[in-house]
């Protein structure tokens, strides 16, 4: 025997054996098995710990020796992260709160219990509007909705925002007369 299998002999190997579409014997699977369990999830030093309180969305953050050790009393969810995959390079899903593992996320859409570990959002729906120069008049049609919506409020909130809204919504009017060539 050579040298010690690596993850990348071992990658090399397997895909040899299926390129060469052979029965693989399956003590030489149990060492693929067992060099990819060691390298990959074996005693390798995490570069870091981090942790969030369970069953919760908030984010992720660096964990004290403490916690690590004493994760369990101290309702933390705890994480090491290694060399493989790169730390720090991945993005966090981002669950709705309360979801309890059936939510989908609020970036991905990826359902949460499929999810894989990284977060890849697709490139959001260019906006036709965002080729023009900005116009204010854009604001009036929310600023109606807004207006319209005043109406599930309190009164005192009513009140308040229908004031706000109306003379947003005039002083929009107002300087869309006067830019008028
Ligand atoms: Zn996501």
């Amino acid at each position: 025997m050579a040298e010690a299998p690596t993850v990348a002999s071992t990658v090399r190997d397997m895909r040899r054996a299926g390129a060469a579409s052979e029965p693989v014997p399956a003590a030489v699977v149990q060492v693929w098995a067992q060099t990819l369990l060691t390298q990959l999830y074996g005693t390798q030093k995490p570069v870091r710990y981090e942790c969030k309180p369970r069953h919760s969305t908030e984010p992720w953050r660096p964990a004290e020796m403490g916690e690590v050790t004493h994760y369990r009393r101290r309702k933390l969810e705890l994480r090491a992260l290694y060399l493989h995959p790169p730390a720090g390079k991945h993005k966090d899903h981002r669950w709705p709160a309360g979801s309890n593992g059936q939510g989908k996320c609020l970036d991905c859409g990826e359902t949460e219990w499929l999810a894989g570990p990284d977060c890849r959002p697709f490139a959001p729906i260019r906006d036709h509007r965002s080729d023009t120069p900005f116009s204010l008049t854009w604001l009036i049609e929310p600023l109606e909705k807004l207006q319209y919506l005043t109406k599930h409020m309190n009164p005192l909130d009513r009140a308040k925002w229908r004031t706000e809204t109306t003379y947003l919504i005039d002083r929009i009017k107002d300087h869309a007369k006067g830019s008028q060539p």
